[in-house]
Order: structure tokens, then C-alpha cells, then sequence
């Protein structure tokens, strides 16, 4: 299909699955996507591509109308804030992207190690068990495992408590992440023949000269597209982001950065101040190739 007789439709471009820190499974989630009318998605698990090939199956068995783009989210290093990098369109069989992922998981699964030797010293013990008890089918369990434990075992009332109290930043029980940089983020995903887009960037925590300074760094390092629409950011921060996206030819993503029951605040497909995104707000090029009736769309 060419741009011309595309249907303008939902598309959401940043969702976890079972398979990082989410909780519905590729398949569910593919199949809400699908129940929501939001007919381009992608999964973008932290740090593994094992939930897109399960949800291409899905789709192709059940023939579902739902599109899926072929994502990552790659943590990387900033002086301030929080850095993520989404690689879109990537291939998922390509062989030093899956040796990075997996060696980024093992030292994930050291650091959740480390999380838990630091809860004993604190009279906290949390075993192995607990752990595999949360994370079923689960490639690469995170922190919000642990905290649903601690939840679990009444040690913390919420989710939100947990990190405020023991697993969030310089908390009692927290263990730094080892990353990669920004360039090495860009260029991994650049390898497998992706694209790289900045999540979130109201994460970043900086505004005005001081964010175009470093959006410009990421730039130079190859980055292709901004994610402008995120339910973190306000109306100022999504003009910024389009200006800005104009100024340096980037992309222009919108993602939910939906997580299941793990952030009930975040409904799948709501990317902006509520609100669904149609497919004319965001780059063509990262949602081509569409095939969808006009009867349901914007449903
Ligand atoms: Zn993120
Ligand atoms: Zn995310």
C-alpha cells in the first residue's frame, strides 16, 4: 500500500510484555490490541526480542488486522535522568544483537542478586522462588518483580512503595545498572538494521538549551527519531519535541510504554493526555507497509 490509500488508524510503539517487565503475555497483548482498534503496534520488551516472534505467530494464526513492529528498549548511560533507547524494525535473529542482549540480561540477573543479598541484610529474605513465582515464562525479571514479592509478602503495601522505600534510586536496598552508552545503544540497533529513537525523553530530566544540547549529542551518534508522544509529557515538552524533531530531521514516535497490571496507570494505546495517537501523527516510515480495512479503524 502506498501512502496515499493508507487508513489513518491507532498505533501504539512502545509495550511490554511477560517476556520483560509486563505482565500480559505477546499474545494478549496483540490480541487487546486488536479488541482496541490500535492496528500498528510494537513490542519494545527492556533487553530481549523473545516476545515478538511469539506475537507474529499469534497474529498470522489467528489472522488478526493488528500490525507489529519489531522493537527493543535499550537502557543506556546519561549524567542525569533516565536514557532509554527504542531500536524499531530491527532483526531479531541478528546474532550479535542477541549475544549483547543476553549478556546484558546476565548481568541484570547479578544485579537482582545483589537486590536480594541487600533485602537480607535488611531482615528481608526473598528466595529464588518467590522470584520464579512472579515471573513465569519470564526472560528477564527487573525490579518490579522484586517489588511485587515485597507487595506479596505484605512487607510493602503497593508497588510505588517498594521503590520509594527499598529498590528506587540511592533507596535502601538499591543496586546501580550497568549500561550501555548512548553510542554503543545507537550503534547495536543500527547493526541490526533498525532504527534508534530516544523514549521518553521528558526522562532525560532536562529542558530548553540544556535538552537540545544533548538531543544534539544523540544525533551525532546516529539517532534517527524522537518518541514526541508519551503519556509523561505535557503539551509545552510535545511541541518542543516536534520542533525539534522539524529542526534535526528526526522521527516522530508516540508510545504508551504500557506494562500491564505492573503500571496500572498505563492503558495500552494512550500516549498523550489520555488519548489515542493516529498513525498521521507518527513517521510513515516507522508504520508502513499497513494493511487494515477502513471498517475498523478509529474504533
Ligand atoms: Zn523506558
Ligand atoms: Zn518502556
Amino acid at each position: 500500500m502506498n501512502d496515499s490509500n493508507r487508513v489513518n488508524h491507532w498505533v501504539d510503539l512502545h509495550t511490554h510484555t511477560d517476556r520483560s517487565d509486563g505482565t500480559f503475555s505477546p499474545q494478549e497483548l496483540v490480541t487487546l490490541a486488536e479488541k482496541k482498534g490500535i492496528l500498528t503496534i510494537s513490542i519494545t520488551d527492556h533487553d530481549t526480542v523473545a516476545g515478538v516472534e511469539a506475537a507474529k505467530s499469534h497474529i498470522e494464526d489467528r489472522h488478526l488486522k493488528v500490525r507489529m513492529i519489531k522493537g527493543v528498549e535499550l537502557s543506556a548511560k546519561s549524567t542525569k535522568g533516565v536514557l532509554h533507547i527504542l531500536g524499531y524494525n530491527i532483526d531479531i535473529h541478528h546474532q550479535p544483537l542477541l549475544d549483547s542482549l543476553e549478556k546484558v540480561r546476565k548481568i541484570r540477573a547479578r544485579r537482582n542478586n545483589d537486590i536480594v543479598s541487600k533485602l537480607a541484610t535488611l531482615g528481608i529474605s526473598i528466595s529464588e522462588g518467590d522470584l520464579e513465582g512472579v515471573s513465569i515464562d519470564n526472560e528477564s525479571p527487573g525490579r518490579p518483580h522484586i517489588a511485587r514479592v515485597l507487595v506479596d509478602k505484605h512487607i510493602v503495601d503497593s508497588i510505588d512503595q517498594a521503590f520509594d522505600e527499598y529498590l528506587g534510586k540511592n533507596k535502601k536496598a538499591y543496586v546501580p545498572k550497568k549500561l550501555y552508552t548512548a553510542e554503543e545503544a545507537i550503534s547495536l540497533i543500527h547493526d541490526a538494521g533498525g532504527v534508534a529513537i530516544v523514549a521518553h525523553p521528558a526522562s532525560l530530566d532536562r529542558e530548553g538549551d540544556e535538552f537540545e544540547d544533548y538531543l544534539q549529542s544523540l544525533v551525532g551518534y546516529g539517532l534517527n527519531g524522537i518518541e514526541v508522544y508519551a503519556p509523561l509529557h505535557n503539551q509545552v515538552q510535545i511541541d518542543t519535541y516536534l520542533s525539534l524533531a522539524k529542526k534535526y530531521n528526526l522521527m516522530i514516535s508516540a508510545g504508551s510504554d504500557f506494562h500491564g497490571t505492573n503500571k496500572p496507570s498505563i492503558d495500552l494505546g494512550i500516549c498523550t493526555n489520555g488519548e489515542k495517537i493516529a498513525s498521521s501523527k507518527v513517521s510513515s516510515s516507522l508504520t508502513s507497509d499497513i494493511h487494515c480495512d477502513n471498517h475498523i479503524a478509529f474504533r
